[in-house]
């Protein structure tokens, strides 16, 4: 089975790469994708654990970018995590990363929540500083109950602690996963709050830039869900993903365990540009 959507603590996950493998061998997960935000940091770790579980495994990285004011996750796959041009781009993603903890840090002291930057941070330790790490030690203070609250009151749009960011446009990110040699697929379509004709004018935009797939099977869809991405798929001729968006044992998603593919979609694996590490 694959699993083509997971994060592990090289960004917003809870495990290092060898346990996110021993997890992924347990679960039957027979071919994982490790899809950390805006890093391929830990995919060498991750390459090594996989020989040793004996799982197949992709290298990939889910990449933000900026499309009409939106940020949109999208995830590349079958990536040479090597190719300039990317880790260019992951670079300055990072550094993105680096100056909004910083401006959150400070809205969130503004409003009475000191050390929130260095609090992050210290979860962050392993990799990149995404708003999780944030939530965590909004936990940890006891300033709300859970890491929904969090976004909810205080790292949502909008909220106090909230500072917007611009990402690499769609085109550009996309590029940079093409110039990698790898595939690219729109993560969670479902999730962006984008009405039926403004998802159709992404997809259309992702398709003319060189994207090559949509997110048919996640978490993040209910059955009927997963039937309008199908339909979706069938429409634009793309390639359709599937993975968990597993970010630990303790979180809302667990790996594996996804639905099959609708038989006259195409899945991503098989694409010929698709590079499984055995
Ligand atoms: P960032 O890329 O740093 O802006 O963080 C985005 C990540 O936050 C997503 O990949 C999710 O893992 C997480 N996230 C977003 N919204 C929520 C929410 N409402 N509750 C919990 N986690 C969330
Ligand atoms: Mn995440
Ligand atoms: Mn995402
Ligand atoms: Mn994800």
């Amino acid at each position: 089975m694959y699993d083509l959507h997971t994060h592990s603590y090289y960004s917003d996950g809870e495990l290092s790469p060898d346990a996110l493998l021993s997890h992924a061998a347990a679960r039957g997960v027979t071919c994982l994708a490790l899809t950390d935000h805006d890093t391929v940091d830990g995919l060498i770790e991750a390459q090594t654990a996989a020989k040793a579980q004996g799982l197949s495994f992709v290298n990939g990285a889910e990449i933000s970018v900026t499309w009409n004011d939106k940020t949109i996750h999208i995830v590349g796959l079958s990536i040479n995590p090597m190719e300039p041009n990317l880790q260019a781009g992951l670079l300055h993603h990072q550094q993105l990363r680096d100056m909004r903890a910083q401006a959150i840090g400070e809205r969130l002291a503004a409003i009475g929540i000191p050390g929130a930057h260095e609090g992050a941070a210290k979860y962050a330790k392993h990799g990149v500083i995404t708003r999780p790490h944030f939530a965590h030690y909004l936990v940890e203070q006891g300033v709300v109950k859970d890491m929904a609250a969090a976004f909810k009151h205080y790292l949502g749009k909008d909220k106090p602690g909230f500072v917007p960011l611009v990402w690499a446009a769609l085109e550009e990110g996309v590029q940079w996963i093409l110039q990698a040699g790898g595939v690219a697929i729109i993560a969670h379509p479902l999730r962006y709050r984008l009405s039926k004709s403004k998802l159709r004018r992404l997809i259309q935009d992702f398709k003319n830039a060189g994207g090559h797939g949509i997110e048919v099977v996640t978490s993040r869809h209910d059955p009927a869900g997963q039937q309008r991405a199908e339909q979706l798929c069938r429409e634009f001729d793309l390639y359709a993903g599937a993975g968990s968006d597993f970010h630990g044992p303790s979180t809302w998603a667990n790996l594996g365990g996804l639905a099959p593919i609708a038989e006259d979609c195409r899945a991503i694996w098989e694409h010929p540009q698709w590079n499984e590490i055995r």
